[in-house]
């Protein structure tokens, strides 16, 4: 399927990149390092995407050129969508007029394109995309290496999380000798976050729930107006939850404007915590997925730890 890629890539000039609406690491790495390599191939390429690059990615090379829109604008000939099941997780309007190529690496990846490489042996779509550019002989540059690094940096928990082995070792190891800077990628993740997004971790640790394996926490619209927070200052406060001793799967539950919730499962290995999210229409990996669900918060609660019970040993 790569060979594919890379076929239908040089038959085109002109690429519109993009990932899924609230973008992580990989997607917004995956996407950057995407667009570097295309046009190292000599074809133009943009990174389009619905939230824009969230604050701590933002010293990423080339995320000042990322476009923030909630449509397609511009005569593209073909749109590379990155870690996403379908067009509609890049909340990005106008593309199924596009031909599509489908770069992923989740085990609940759909084959929604023209073109569909999915690999959920893969630890990020990153690791995908360094295969993309040695295949087509591209020369990975520093700019490159440093978000890739970042990518499988993030996607990897820092190289904590199931399916990280020795390949993701060895591939660290060939980004790190092409120019990326293991400690600087790491400052910028892990040592710059934002006010708001500690003291939004005190308020949902104090709304810490434990019911044997299990661990929950939540914010509501509330406090995150309170302390002006944003979407992406949620991004890995589940862990906290997940960090203590005995829990097996923890959840974070955040409030949406319209009474909503948004929900990130996370498992410690034992657990698949992907399809417990896909009952609720939502995916992910087995050990992190996420989905969205009707509140208020109590049934939302009730119903996602019935799903768990349902779907795996926790009790
Ligand atoms: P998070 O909890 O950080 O939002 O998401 C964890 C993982 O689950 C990520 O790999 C993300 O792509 C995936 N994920 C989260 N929400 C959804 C969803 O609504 N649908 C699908 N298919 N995957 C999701």
């Amino acid at each position: 399927m790569l060979q594919q890629v890379i076929k239908q890539i040089e038959q085109r000039n002109r690429f519109l990149l993009t990932s899924h609406a609230r973008p992580d690491g990989d997607a917004i790495g995956s996407a950057l390092a995407c667009c570097q390599i295309l046009r190292a191939m000599g074809k133009q390429a943009q990174v389009v995407l619905r939230d824009g690059v969230p604050r701590i990615y933002q010293p990423l090379p080339f995320a000042d050129q990322v476009v923030r829109a909630d449509r397609v604008n511009g005569d593209y000939e073909a749109a590379i969508i990155l870690e996403c099941d379908s067009i509609q997780r890049t909340r990005l309007e106008g593309l199924e007029n596009q031909f599509l190529i489908s770069i992923d690496h989740h085990v609940s990846g759909k084959p929604f394109a023209h073109v569909n490489w999915i690999d959920p042996k893969a630890v990020a779509t990153a690791e995908m995309v360094y295969r993309l550019a040695r295949e087509a002989g591209v020369s990975i540059s520093p700019e490159i290496a440093t978000c890739l690094y970042t990518a499988v940096l993030t996607d990897t928990g820092s190289f904590m999380f199931e399916g990280t082995n020795e390949h993701t070792f060895g591939l660290a190891r060939e980004l790190v000798l092409a120019g990326a800077d293991p400690s600087r990628c790491a400052r910028n993740i892990y040592f710059a976050h934002s006010t708001a997004k500690m003291r939004l971790l005190g308020a949902a640790l104090s709304n810490l729930h434990r019911e044997g394996s299990l661990a929950w926490i939540w914010v509501t619209r509330e406090q995150m107006e309170r302390f002006d927070a944003k979407e992406e200052d949620c991004e890995g406060l589940v862990n906290y939850a997940l960090s203590i001793q005995d829990v097996q799967v923890a959840i974070f539950f955040r409030e949406l404007p319209d009474g909503r919730y948004r929900v990130s499962l996370r498992s410690k290995g034992e657990d698949n915590v992907a399809a417990v999210a896909e009952v609720f229409g939502g995916g992910g990996h087995a050990c992190a997925s996420g989905c969205s669900i009707d509140g208020p918060l109590t049934i939302a609660v009730a119903r996602i730890l019935a799903a768990l019970r349902n779907q795996t040993s926790v009790q």
